[in-house]
Order: C-alpha cells, then sequence, then structure tokens
C-alpha cells in the first residue's frame, strides 16, 4: 500500500455482538485499483458517537492484492455534520482516511418500491474465531412496510 491520506466513504450502523453493543461499520477507501474495503465490528462504541473514538475493530479487509481478517485499530478524529477523519492500521490497511458518514446500509437507505427512508434494525454481529465478521444489516420501510 502506497497511500497514507485518501479520502473514502463509512457506512455506520447500530449494532450487537451478542449482548455486547457496538458499530457495524464499512469502509471503502482510496480509488480504482488501490481501493480497499474494510467490514468491520467496533465494540463498545455507538455508530452515532465516533466522534473521536478509539478502538479496536475486528473484521475483514478486501484490497485489491488480498485479503485480510483480523483487528483494525481505528482512532477517530472529528466526525461532524456527515464527515471524518479515522487513522486505521492493521492487515492490509494503514492510512488516514477521510470519508463522508453514512447511517444508511451500503446498498442503500431508500424504499425500492416507494422511495421511502428505510428504518435499520441493530445488526447482529458474529465474529468466528477463525476471523472476519459476519453482519448483515436488515432494513424496512416504515412508509410500505416492505422489506
Ligand atoms: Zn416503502
Amino acid at each position: 500500500m502506497t497511500w497514507t491520506q485518501v479520502d473514502g466513504e463509512l457506512s455506520a450502523l447500530p449494532a450487537r455482538r451478542g449482548d455486547e453493543p457496538g458499530a457495524y461499520l464499512w469502509l471503502t477507501a482510496g480509488e480504482r485499483h488501490e481501493q480497499v474495503t474494510a467490514e468491520l465490528f467496533l465494540p463498545a462504541v455507538a455508530a452515532d458517537e465516533l466522534d473521536s473514538a478509539l478502538g479496536i475493530a475486528i473484521g475483514t479487509i478486501h484490497a485489491a492484492d488480498g485479503e485480510w481478517t483480523g483487528e483494525v485499530r481505528l482512532q477517530f478524529g472529528r466526525v461532524k455534520d456527515g464527515r471524518g477523519i479515522v487513522s486505521a492500521s492493521g492487515p492490509g490497511i494503514d492510512a488516514d482516511i477521510r470519508f463522508t458518514l453514512s447511517s444508511h446500509p451500503r446498498d442503500g437507505g431508500f424504499c425500492r418500491h416507494c422511495g421511502a427512508e428505510l428504518e435499520v434494525a441493530v445488526v447482529s454481529v458474529i465474529t468466528p474465531p477463525d476471523g472476519g465478521v459476519i453482519g448483515t444489516p436488515q432494513t424496512r420501510c416504515g412508509a410500505c412496510g416492505k422489506d
């Protein structure tokens, strides 16, 4: 990896691993052949309280030259008004990422039937012993009632 500061996008959703609250994060940084995607669970930090948060997240990092699982140290700077910055270091990733923040799942936050904003349930996360993270955001439309 050659870059140290890049632009990216972060989707942060409330999550829970068993009884343990945290945040389910989907981070995309860099462009094209240097793009890195990380799917992470960050324990003990609320998805809407990332400002100056610090923690060790666990999950999977996908890059053009490989895929890693493990722990990623996250140190957030100022996170405000839908933007923020985070230093991420771990397997396959070591960068300061200036991101736009979304509270929607990565595949969209609006109902494909009626266009209303979707309600997102707390993401139930599993971190298997062999690494990575499994979490599937569940959404529901409060307007038309469809999934
Ligand atoms: Zn709808």
